[in-house]
């Protein structure tokens, strides 16, 4: 699905009341199968342009559409529908559920798009980030690392055609980088998933269609 912003603003409200632009873009798309790699400092409003097109934050105006369909548009309902059944997310923190073990996550971003959860599919996904001995660990029994590759093959379970990724591979070694990059890069080819991941490694942000800098799209990160 094409994901297509057009004139979103974002503030926040500092803790003394001000209103903080973090996100001011006059437009910014990415095709149908389309692999982005989103690169830029610290605080200059990534996470916040991932949860925003995810629709977990809402935008105070403009347009995102995706697949056409104007998220800022849509009821709450709706827009918890279409994240369910059409995008899939790579929190920067995860997000597991610490009940749960690696294999039952998988399952629940399955479930959470309404169709019959696939336990065969969602072995598969953690056989190819390498956490086929894993199955049964729940989050505080594997290393960070591991939770982040849970994380990621959690955000395929549901055959996505949006991939928001919010620097997926920032908490493993080199080897499981590139593990989690070309699983991540396949899945996306073989669905025409379009990508967008936010990233601080060269070497991978180089390996996608198209390297884009926030600060380069985004006015409100001109001043900082
Ligand atoms: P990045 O992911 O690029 O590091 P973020 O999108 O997380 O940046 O944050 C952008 C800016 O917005 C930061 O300056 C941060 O302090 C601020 N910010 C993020 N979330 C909130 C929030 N919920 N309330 C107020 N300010 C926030
Ligand atoms: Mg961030």
């Amino acid at each position: 699905m094409s994901l297509e912003l057009r004139q979103v603003l974002k503030a926040y409200r500092t803790p003394d009341g001000a209103a903080m632009t973090v996100l001011d873009i006059p437009e910014f798309t990415v095709a149908t199968g389309e692999q982005v790699a989103l690169i830029g400092p610290s605080g200059s409003g990534k996470s916040t342009l991932l949860n925003a097109i995810a629709g977990i934050t809402r935008v105070d105006s403009g347009e995102i559409r995706i697949g056409g369909t104007d998220i800022c548009r849509l009821s709450e309902v709706a827009r918890d529908r279409l994240r369910a059944e059409r995008i899939g997310f790579v929190y920067q923190s995860f997000n597991l559920l610490p009940a749960f073990t690696a294999l039952e996550n998988v399952l629940l971003g399955m479930s959470f798009g309404g169709k019959a959860s696939d336990r065969g599919r969602a072995t598969v996904l953690l056989e190819r980030v390498g956490l086929g001995q894993r199955l049964h660990h729940k989050p505080t029994q594997l290393s960070v690392g591991e939770q982040q590759r849970v994380a990621v093959a959690r955000a395929l379970a549901n055959q996505p055609k949006l991939l928001l990724a919010d620097e997926p591979t920032a908490s493993v070694d080199r080897a499981n980088q590139q593990t989690i990059l070309d699983l991540i890069r396949e899945t996306c080819r073989e669905g025409s998933v379009s990508l967008l991941l936010v990233t601080h490694a060269g070497e991978v942000a180089e390996q996608l269609d198209r390297v884009e800098q926030l600060t380069n799209f985004n006015r409100a990160g001109a001043a900082k």
